[in-house]
């Protein structure tokens, strides 16, 4: 599991995920709400990139897939960065299966 500590974020960040299995949480949400548990599975998708290599960074790129990407050409927070797709995709997913046991 990985430690999820709260940190004053930038400007329009809501979380951000760290090598060490760390999850940064801004401030402001409190990780219990609806918005914090999906800025966590959000963040622990990155986690998992992360963790099989397919996503890396460093002070002045982002790897993904061995493809380098500067970050300052780059809005952190742009979704069609492929990582971020994914990481999208896949909290929607989960948001999508929550809904159905609750129905249940
Ligand atoms: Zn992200």
């Amino acid at each position: 599991m990985p430690r999820i500590i709260k940190k004053r974020l930038g400007k329009n960040v809501l979380g951000m995920a760290s090598k060490n299995n760390i999850i940064y949480i801004d401030s402001s949400i409190d990780k219990n709400s609806a918005k914090g548990k999906r800025v966590i599975a959000h963040e622990k998708v990155h986690l998992a990139q992360m963790k099989r290599g397919d996503l890396d960074y460093d002070n002045k790129n982002f790897y993904w897939k061995g493809k380098k990407y500067p970050i300052n050409k780059i809005n952190d927070s742009n979704k069609n960065l492929p990582w971020e797709k994914q990481a999208y995709k896949a909290s929607r997913r989960k948001k999508v299966s929550g809904k159905r046991r609750r129905k249940k």
